[in-house]
């Protein structure tokens, strides 16, 4: 796939900007293998993926009863229900072209700013004259 470049800086040259990432949510099974990406995109990064627990369910069964004993083997179902967790991580997708940052088609104000100082001592004045 084709990429894109960094944009350069119309004056001093550096290529300048960022690429412009979107997140996604992966979730899978727990023990099965992380899903592969199947967009149009590049994988940038990729988090570490981590298990869910069901909190919901074991907070409501241990807030059902205040017997101990009840309560051990509440917690002790929760903790033997898999399919209640599963796994996700986060996938950072570039779309190969998209840049942030800079100030197109300068890296920053700076720039700019020299450049249109150059521009008007050499002469340069917008067409039409000044309004
Ligand atoms: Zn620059």
């Amino acid at each position: 796939m084709a990429q894109s470049k960094r944009p350069v800086c119309g004056h001093c040259g550096k290529a300048y900007g960022q690429r412009a990432v979107d997140s996604e949510q992966v979730r899978w099974p727990v023990g099965e293998q992380m899903p592969e990406y199947r967009g149009n995109g590049v994988v940038v990064k990729t988090g570490e993926p981590y298990r869910t627990t069901s909190r919901a369910a074991l907070a409501a069964a241990v807030a059902a009863t205040s017997n101990p004993e009840i309560r051990a083997r509440a917690e002790a179902d929760v903790a033997k229900m898999p399919e209640q967790s599963y796994m996700v991580t986060t996938r950072w997708i570039w779309d190969g072209e998209s840049w942030w940052g800079g100030y197109k088609p300068f890296c920053t104000l700076r720039c700019a700013l020299e450049f249109a100082r150059k521009a008007f001592a050499a002469g340069y004045r917008p067409r039409g004259g000044a309004k």
